[in-house]
């Protein structure tokens, strides 16, 4: 048997787990390759045309493995955390799926609740029972997938540079190079270190997003909201960059709030979609580089005059 997983949406989050999960009860795993042009294409070419370009993205991968697989594995993550709920695009991406792509494989779809180990164990006994009998051995491969998981986290946390930008935006616009267009090489080769919200602990950013009147109820709302304000508050960055998928809503909404948590702080959006071409964003990524580095120039952020430069750069 042949499990395939997509490498699109919260892949780089999951697929530690996953693959060890169903290696464990002694499937094969195969994935799509990285994002690139044939993926993107596909996924524009088997997608509602309003979706995002994530949701996207991911229809091209799931039209890349539906061929090389037995069973698929369909994500439906439903709730991450207590009381905190996720875009509905999470919810009814396998319907999305279901009704643009023809010829899908038995898909492995059962829903996710990863608000604790209790919650995500049934997962992996409904989904394990396509495999094994045993629910011992599902059990056991849980808890092996679980532990691989924790040894490989996702963050990203560079020491040694002069100057540090938090990356900001979710895991599948940050950990995929083809849609932000290399940006983590491009700022490294910059001569710039990253740091991305994971780093943040789930305690900083309950302070931060306890802050808020009213505290968003979107999990990756409330994720990115604290981890900037903490991230700025304790100055463990220079300047934020935050990649965006155009038409994202939870996006709009969390950029206005760090802009208005985080004052003058140095801030770029960089909205990407299906047509972001790469020239356009070396420009901004180089402008907004020079503008940092004169900033620790001008003395502690303030212009000869005394009064502080500008730092916000509008939105692509
Ligand atoms: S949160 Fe935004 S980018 Fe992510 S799937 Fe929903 S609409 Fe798309």
């Amino acid at each position: 048997m042949t499990v395939g997983i997509p490498k699109g949406l919260l892949y780089s989050k999951y697929h530690v787990f996953a693959e060890s999960f169903f290696r464990a009860l002694g499937t094969n795993v195969v994935t799509s390759p990285d994002t690139n042009k044939v993926i993107l294409n596909e996924g524009v070419q088997h997608c509602v045309d309003d979706a995002c370009l994530p949701i996207k993205i991911h229809h091209g991968h799931v039209q890349w493995l539906k061929d090389k697989c037995d069973y698929l594995l369909m994500p439906r993550f439903m709730s991450l955390e207590k009381r905190k709920s996720l875009c509905p695009m999470f919810c009814g991406l396998v319907e999305m799926v279901k009704s643009s792509v023809d010829g899908l494989p038995p898909l492995i779809d059962s829903p996710i609740y990863s608000l604790d180990k209790k919650r995500l164990l049934e997962w992996a006994l409904l989904s394990g029972s396509i495999f094994s009998r045993d629910k011992k051995a599902i059990a056991h491969a849980f808890e092996y997938a679980l532990d691989m998981q924790r040894r490989h986290p996702t963050v990203l946390n560079d020491e040694g540079y002069t100057q540090r930008i938090g990356l900001i935006g979710h895991a599948y616009n940050i950990h995929d190079a083809f849609v932000n267009m290399n940006l983590v090489k491009k700022l490294h080769a910059m001569g710039i270190g990253v740091v991305t919200t994971e780093s943040v602990s789930r305690i900083d950013i309950d302070i931060q997003t306890r802050r808020l009147y009213k505290p968003p109820f979107w999990y990756f709302a409330r994720e990115y909201f604290g981890a900037a304000v903490s991230l700025c508050k304790n100055r463990l960055v220079d300047g934020f960059i935050f990649v965006s998928a155009f038409s994202c809503g939870v996006d709009s909404v969390v950029i206005e709030l760090i802009m208005q948590e985080t004052d003058s702080f140095p801030f770029m959006v960089l909205k990407v979609d299906e047509h972001t071409g790469e020239a356009a964003i070396d420009t901004r990524i180089e402008a907004f580089g020079d503008m940092l580095k004169r900033r620790v120039q001008n003395d502690n952020h303030c212009s000869a005059d005394g009064k502080h430069m500008p730092c916000r750069q509008g939105v692509f």
